[in-house]
């Protein structure tokens, strides 16, 4: 079976739709078809400043959510990064072939760190793209879940894997990014040119798929679409009525042609009162399921304690090979 790998952040507390529809419901799948390992990236997290306690909860409510997602833990390995210390071991060798303009060139830290101001931004959150090359690498990943705004890292991955292995010999898979072009960049809400972001969007223009579900169906009732009526895909010109279609498709597994036949002639309040269905029917359970996990933090933490152990078999198999690799003496 090929290897899947994927990560997500413990930062904001609930995760958000374009997290659901661009990454999660991808690892869902791929349980199976691939050997898929699944995990919570604290070490991320912390590139940012962060509340200890909070970064606590968080990690424990991101791991919840994956599993109410329908990660099953017989079907993938699911687990917390810091749990597995060789991420950060491979990581300082990823370091030291990365060229600094190479990392220079990650458009994502150049987008965070602007936000923060340049001062602020910290080394770590500069070299967490080559964390994240670690993270892939360790695993021998073939194929990455992820958004578009992962994209540039996977390629980074891609050339570090290949630049290593030619110098040092074969030692690591080359993957590829696994990005559904389709809800590979879900926007916000109220700013249909951006994405929606954990840290970029306003609470309006971001769906958190635990707030109260009428909070949500109150969200997309006031989502920005154009002055026109009619209800057509076409991200050029109708960028907030796409991105709802989008939405409204996946969650419902129906095509938008279809759903395009279903709204002729009718407004966009018929499109919006329909979506905003839709959304409480498929975050009520989540959410309910969410809080089963949270309530029984022992099972939790011993899926995430198995998780680990069966995480660190194959990431300490492909540490030793790398330390071999660059002539560090064998501790004995
Ligand atoms: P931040 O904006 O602070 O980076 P985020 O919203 O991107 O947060 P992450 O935890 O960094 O959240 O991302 C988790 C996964 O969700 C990644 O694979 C990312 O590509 C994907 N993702 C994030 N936002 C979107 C989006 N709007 N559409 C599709 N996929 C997304
Ligand atoms: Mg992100």
């Amino acid at each position: 079976r090929p290897r899947a790998l994927s990560g997500i952040q413990p930062t904001a507390g609930s995760f958000h739709l374009g997290n659901y529809l661009g990454a999660v419901r991808q690892y869902v799948a791929l349980q199976e078809t691939h050997d898929a390992f699944y995990m919570v990236v604290d070490l991320h997290a912390i590139t940012v400043p962060q509340d200890p306690a909070e970064l606590r909860a968080n990690t424990r409510l991101a791991a919840a959510q994956l599993l109410a997602a329908g990660l099953d833990p017989r079907r993938c390995t699911l687990f917390i990064q810091s749990h597995v210390p060789e991420h950060a071991q491979l990581a300082w060798v990823m370091n030291c072939i990365t060229g600094f303009g190479e990392a220079s060139r990650m458009t994502q830290f150049k987008d965070k760190s602007a936000k923060q101001g340049a001062d602020r931004a910290t080394v770590g959150l500069f070299t967490y793209p080559i964390l994240q090359v670690a993270d892939i690498l360790l695993y021998q990943a073939n194929a990455v879940p992820v958004g578009e705004d992962q994209r540039q890292h996977v390629e980074l991955t891609r050339d570090l894997a290949e630049r290593f292995n030619s110098r040092f010999g074969q030692t690591f898979t080359v993957p590829a990014p696994y990005i559904l072009k389709e809800v590979g960049k879900i926007y916000d809400l109220q700013d249909p040119a951006a994405k929606m972001s954990k840290s970029a969007s306003t609470p309006k223009g971001l769906i958190n798929l635990l707030d109260e579900p009428k909070a949500t169906a109150k969200k997309i009732k006031s989502a920005v679409t154009d002055t026109g009526t009619e209800i057509r895909f076409d991200p050029e010109t109708k960028p907030g009525v796409s991105n709802l279609l989008t939405i409204y498709s996946t969650l419902t597994d129906t095509t938008v042609a279809q759903l395009e036949d279903k709204y002729t002639g009718k407004g966009y309040g018929a499109l919006k009162t329909d979506l905003a269905d839709a959304m409480v029917e498929f975050v009520t359970p989540f959410r309910s399921r969410t809080q089963e996990y949270l309530d029984d933090p022992e099972t939790l933490d011993s899926i995430l304690a198995e998780g680990a152990e069966k995480a660190r078999a194959v990431a300490a198999e492909t540490l030793a090979q790398t330390y071999d690799r660059v002539g560090f003496l064998p501790a004995k």
